[in-house]
């Protein structure tokens, strides 16, 4: 099934088309509408028919000819409200919308992979669900998708994914044992003070200098309580309050985002907030309100399912080296899969100078080496087929 010369040269020139065709129309999150329906549209032409969850996510089911688990494959489709600064013939004609992250590259990737392995099914093990997620730039569409029914619907055994990077030569595979990516929360406090004459402090409750005592405070959550083993940020992004020299505001409003590698981490740190908020509150007479939002697990690697990617590897002539160390506190919703189906989720090397593929992830001249598109398929076809084997050889041992 899997010999050398895996895609045809037609694998290759669709594999390019659909990319720069999705890249052309990029869509936000939840609004991927003329994405899903070119999604449904390829799916049908190969043969498959298609299912919607999560309103513009698309899921297709293989099954395969011989025994073996059920294997979801998943791509996400989303673009970002960017203004494409690129020049090329495949440039944005959405303006303010950009495929700036790659997505345009999974949603390629994972339908010609559903074309090759549609090909080649007299020899496939077990099902392959083919999931296009919408919405993973901070909308939360992963959520969205197993609220839907995912796991229920389609019962899969184990998953994987991959994310092209930029950041990255092509050809470089990154694959990580365990948490490699942080969570994601996001913090909004309010802190309600009394507004006053700025020369008569003493009747005014002022909630300036109450969020100016929090935010020096918030940081020691990171240096004093988090172990310094274990990785965090606490970041404030936002602070917004008062509109003259001589006025007290009646509140001051603070934004910011939460990262860690654990779960529990991730608990003790709101709690923490919410600990500082109320000692500030206490000391300085106001009140101070906290919303506290999780948007992202921190994501991790099942340890076999991503040996089976790194043993994979070694068969496929585009990868040149895999790296096993790759983190960063950067978050990704795949962490909601990977939290209720044991997979892997790696990353692929889609940097090059030479073709423009230089500019980091969300920068409007962000391009990737169409040369990882093919590498992708062939990752993600080679996944289906051993994770169904290996997880069926587990399940039944
Ligand atoms: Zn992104
Ligand atoms: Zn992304």
């Amino acid at each position: 099934m899997f010999g050398n010369g895996l895609l045809t040269n037609r694998d290759r020139q669709r594999l390019v088309e659909l990319r720069r065709d999705f890249h052309r129309h990029p869509e936000l999150a939840f609004d991927e509408h003329r994405t899903a329906k070119r999604v449904e549209q390829e799916l049908e032409r190969i043969g498959y028919s298609t299912e919607r969850i999560a309103g513009t996510g698309v899921v297709a089911t293989l099954k395969g000819n011989l025994p073996g688990a059920t294997v979801l494959l998943r791509a996400d489709m989303d673009a970002l409200p960017v203004h494409e600064q690129n020049t090329h013939s495949y440039v944005s004609t959405n303006p303010g919308r950009m495929h700036a992250c790659g997505h345009d590259g999974h949603t390629a990737i994972l339908l010609v992979t559903a074309e090759f392995l549609h090909r080649n099914r007299m020899q496939l093990p077990g099902n392959i669900v083919f999931l296009f997620q919408p919405a993973e730039e901070g909308a939360g569409g992963a959520v969205r998708v197993i609220e839907d029914g995912l796991i229920e619907r389609y019962q899969p055994d184990v998953c994987g994914g991959l994310h092209l990077w930029s950041d990255v030569p092509t050809g470089e595979l990154l694959v990580t044992t365990g948490p490699f990516m942080a969570s994601m929360d996001r913090f909004d406090i309010t802190v309600h003070g009394r507004g006053g004459h700025g020369a008569i402090p003493h009747s005014a409750r002022d909630p300036i200098v109450a969020a100016a005592h929090l935010v020096t405070s918030l940081q020691t959550i990171v240096s004093r309580r988090v172990d310094p083993i274990e990785p965090a940020v606490l970041t404030i992004g936002s602070i917004h309050g008062g509109d003259a020299f001589n006025v007290i505001p009646d509140q001051v409003a603070l934004s910011g985002t939460v990262r860690t590698f654990s779960r529990q981490t991730q608990k003790d740190i709101e709690t923490w907030i919410r600990t500082q908020c109320d000692a500030q509150a206490d000391a300085h007479d106001v009140t101070i309100d906290v919303d506290y939002q999780t948007a992202a697990f921190p994501t991790a690697n099942a340890a076999k399912p991503a040996a089976w990617f790194r043993e994979l590897a070694e068969h496929i002539d585009g990868i040149t080296a895999v790296r096993l160390d790759f983190r960063t506190m950067g978050s990704e919703d795949m962490s909601y899969l990977l939290d209720r189906i044991p997979g892997a989720y790696v990353f692929l090397g889609a940097g090059n100078p030479e073709v423009g593929a230089c500019y980091p992830h969300h920068h409007p001249k962000f391009e990737i080496d169409e040369a990882s598109l093919a590498i992708g398929v062939e990752l993600m076809a080679r996944y289906a087929h051993d994770a169904s084997i290996r997880f069926h050889e587990l399940a039944s041992a």
